[in-house]
């Protein structure tokens, strides 16, 4: 695959921003976002929103930072180191939600601003353990997607937000349209998660043009982190100045090499590994 461009050793190299929840486990969350960032040859910059326990069995409680903590760690990583683009993943409450629209806004991240945001809404583990109020839904619809560049929830997180359960190519478009409509400018559908077919196909809408990213289905269960990899490698090329379709082609593959890499750890489900970059 094409790679991304790393900088001569000794230079400053393209920066990205991770506001979103750590993981004790090193699989999913911030750790996956600064591993997948690390090795695309840009440097992670982050915003803790959350810390939360778990390991490869599931997660067992989380503890949330205060929003003008979050909003000032994105302040000051902005206005002193500058970066290419930005993701949020696990923000877990209606107040940090709030505050980090608040300071994106202030700092021109989002979609109205100069720097793109890669929007996760992160609710639930795959375990099923939550990672966001309940309460928090109606802020991701009405507070965060408004700001998104590309938002890319999974099967399950459209239909928290959306209502609609994707079944086939007809409602994963239906679901495309309603995240648009919501306000982001690309929504992606991750088809990573239907079964039914031998390749994951993701949609990706602009409001105009629907277009599909397919790569082999990889049958494992270590794909912990896979949905924190595609937007962070998302991340990586649009900071590095790609177009949008053309970074969700590059996360399209990069993610699926970390799927083809993944590894066992601990009882439960390891995690998907950027790890392969240091061979090639
Ligand atoms: N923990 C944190 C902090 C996360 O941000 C995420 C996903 O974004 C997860 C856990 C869940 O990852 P997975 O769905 O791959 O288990």
């Amino acid at each position: 695959m094409n790679l991304l461009p790393l900088a001569p050793n000794g230079t400053t190299p393209v920066r990205a921003l991770t506001i979103a929840g750590t993981d004790s486990g090193g699989g999913a969350g911030i750790q996956a976002d600064s591993r997948t960032m690390a090795l695309c040859g840009v440097h992670a910059c982050v915003a803790v929103a959350a810390v939360t326990v778990q390991n490869s069995v599931g997660v067992s409680g989380f503890h949330e930072i205060p929003p003008s903590i979050v909003a000032d760690q994105v302040r000051v990583v902005v206005s002193d180191i500058g970066i290419g683009a930005a993701k949020t993943g696990m923000l877990a409450s209606t107040a940090i939600i709030e505050a980090v629209a608040d300071v994106c806004a202030e700092v021109g991240i989002g979609r109205n601003g100069s720097v793109p945001l890669v929007v996760d809404p992160v609710a639930a583990s795959m375990h099923g353990d939550p990672l966001l109020h309940e309460s928090a839904l109606d802020a991701v619809r009405n507070t965060l997607i408004p700001l998104a560049t590309v938002v890319t929830p999974n099967l399950d997180e459209v239909r928290l937000i959306t209502g609609i359960e994707v079944v086939d190519d007809a409602t994963a478009r239906q679901a495309a349209q309603a995240l648009h409509k919501l306000g982001a400018q690309w929504a992606i559908v991750k088809g990573g998660h239907l079964r039914s077919s031998d390749r994951s196909v993701d949609l990706l809408f602009d409001g105009d043009t629907f277009t599909e990213f397919d790569a082999p289905r990889i049958a494992t269960g270590n794909d912990h982190g896979g949905g924190d990899t595609l937007a962070a490698a998302i991340v990586c090329a649009l900071a590095n100045g790609y177009t949008v379709p053309d970074a969700v082609a590059f996360a399209k593959e990069w993610t699926y090499r970390c799927l083809a890499a993944s590894y066992d750890l601990g009882a439960g489900h390891g995690p998907v590994s950027p790890l392969w970059r240091l061979e090639s």
